[in-house]
């Protein structure tokens, strides 16, 4: 665009920023509908012992049925829905209903529900899963609170202090996509983590770079000394579950094991079985 047409040297009437403007009013809209009409479902990740291949628990991963565009992935209005209002009752819905649905599993599982620093913003979280514990039932030691370093960032000291509490409900505390922040290994200090989720984006490169299998084994190396436990995120192959294996990794999560499912499709019963490279979903 030329300059001089306005005062950032674009017009206010500017079709693409109209176009945008609509599209989040409708999101909007669409998502106030799909929380009063019940359109969010939970599908659950298996998170699985790296040398047994037990099914310890699962990771609760929210999709929006949506009426006409079908499963809407959670990258699709989970962000939107943190700039607003909408993360409160999304994410209150979520943790209910994955205690509901947890409650029905063995006694020696758990499940891990995502906590984003947007939710920490309004209302104190800790009141919340006190009454998703209450109303489900579920055991405080069978859920798994995940979170990312950025709740550290945005109001560190107030926040550190909510997840100290949540840590006294007797919930367990993940560092949910370590690795991909800024000074993370800091953050193994600044608070008692149980367990580190080591992300993706290491596993899918660690049998490509060897930086990053030695930030991985390094990475291990450091929480076993700190006495947190480790899960490898995106375990796709054998060859990085060998190598995971091999650098003394606890759990292991992806698509090896299974691809976020329905809970009727988990199946605790028996180690989980590995998908063949390239096998359907
Ligand atoms: P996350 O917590 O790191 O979840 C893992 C994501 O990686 C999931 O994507 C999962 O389907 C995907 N994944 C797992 N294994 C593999 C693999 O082997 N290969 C590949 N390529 N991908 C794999 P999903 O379900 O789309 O969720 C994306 C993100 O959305 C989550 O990342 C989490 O940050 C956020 N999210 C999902 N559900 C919720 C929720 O209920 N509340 C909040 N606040 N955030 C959520
Ligand atoms: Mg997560
Ligand atoms: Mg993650
Ligand atoms: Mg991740």
């Amino acid at each position: 665009r030329v300059k001089g047409e306005g005062r950032n040297g674009y017009s206010v009437y500017d079709d693409g920023l109209m176009e945008v403007a609509d599209a989040r009013q409708r999101l909007d809209s669409e998502l106030r509908h799909a929380i009063a009409n019940g359109e969010f479902e939970l599908h659950y990740q298996a998170i699985v012992d790296a040398h047994t291949r037990r099914v310890c628990g699962a990771e609760a991963l929210v999709r929006w049925r949506h009426p006409r565009r079908g499963l809407v992935p959670p990258l699709e209005f989970i962000p939107f829905a943190e700039e607003s209002d909408l993360i409160d009752q999304i994410g209150q819905w979520v943790l209910r209903r994955a205690c509901i649905e947890a409650a029905a599993w063995p006694d020696d599982t758990v499940v891990a529900v995502n906590l984003s620093p947007a939710q920490f913003r309004r209302a104190n979280p800790v009141a919340m899963i006190r009454q998703a514990l209450a109303d489900s039932g579920l055991p405080a030691r069978r859920l798994e609170i995940e979170i990312t370093e950025n709740v550290f960032l945005t109001g560190a000291e107030d926040n550190i202090a909510i997840v100290r509490q949540m840590k006294e409900l007797g919930v367990s505390i993940s560092l949910d996509d370590f690795g991909t922040g800024y000074s993370s290994l800091s953050y193994l200090t600044t608070f008692p983590f149980d367990t580190v989720k080591i992300d993706r984006s290491f596993t899918m490169n660690m049998t490509k770079r060897a930086d990053c299998a030695a930030v991985i084994a390094s990475v291990i190396t450091l929480t076993r000394c700190l006495g947190v436990a480790t899960i490898a995120e995106g375990v796709e192959n054998h060859a990085q579950l060998e190598l995971l294996r091999g650098a003394g990794v606890d759990f292991c999560q992806g698509y090896l094991f299974g691809r976020p499912a329905p809970a009727a499709d988990l199946d605790f019963s028996r180690p989980a079985v590995m998908k063949q490279a390239g096998a359907a979903a």
